[in-house]
């Protein structure tokens, strides 16, 4: 199976209804998921929010799940073999995360321990809850997507993947670079969240749909 066939399928997971889910005006993103065509969809999106004026105060970047998983993530027969191992561990366990901590910390040193990116108000489409690790020869994630609408349920089946570069994955997942097409500006946008202090420093407006800086140029998100 193709990485990209492998990431449509876990986010299109039905992870169920909950009962923790406050409305379902919100939606759940599995069922939103169904009928995106990802790859024709940016890689970052890109929020702005005016005052009554039309000037930007706040501008909120995100990345796209599909694109993010996508240029990061890699299976191939031996991820198939490691998640048959994961999977048969499953009947020992109350909960994933358990299944998922043991698991990794028995077969490799270095882990990262369990991380949710929700906590750490990570720039991302949909919240993921994985345990990643350095081995020999590659780097491996054994990962979750949050599928649902309320935070506390509704996340899909553990998945292992090799990662192309565990480091550069986790600088990616926390932050968000903004770059001029015309000048040297370039600016980490931590949580992806630019300030109107931010905007009115930089002069930053919208201009015909896109983000203009105050030499002329386009921004760019990355
Ligand atoms: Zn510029």
């Amino acid at each position: 199976m193709t990485i990209k066939k492998k990431i449509i399928e876990i986010l299109r997971e039905n992870t169920g209804k909950s009962f923790l889910d406050s409305g379902d005006y919100l939606g759940r993103h599995w069922e939103e998921n169904q009928k995106r065509n990802f790859e024709e969809e940016e890689r970052v999106f890109v929020e702005v929010y005016t005052d009554e004026k039309g000037k930007p105060v706040e501008i909120i970047t995100y990345r796209n799940i599909y694109h993010f998983l996508k240029e990061h993530l890699e299976y191939d027969e031996e991820c198939e073999k490691l998640q048959k191992e994961f999977d048969e561990t499953l009947e020992l366990y109350d909960t994933y995360l358990d299944a998922m901590e043991d698991f990794f910390k028995e077969k490799f040193e270095d882990t990262t321990g369990l991380i949710n990116t929700y906590n750490y108000d990570a720039p991302i489409s949909q919240s993921l809850q994985f345990i990643a690790a350095r081995g020999d020869m590659d780097d491996w994630i054994l990962l979750q997507v949050h599928n649902g609408c309320d935070i506390r349920g509704g996340y899909t089946h553990p998945k292992v993947f090799k990662v192309d570069d565990l480091d550069y994955f986790l600088i990616e997942i926390s932050s968000i670079y903004a770059t001029c097409e015309k000048c040297e500006y370039e600016e980490e946008l931590e949580h992806g969240y630019i300030s109107e202090d931010k905007i009115d420093e930089e002069k930053i407006r919208k201009k015909d749909g896109k983000i203009v800086h105050k030499c002329g140029g386009i921004i760019n998100f990355i």
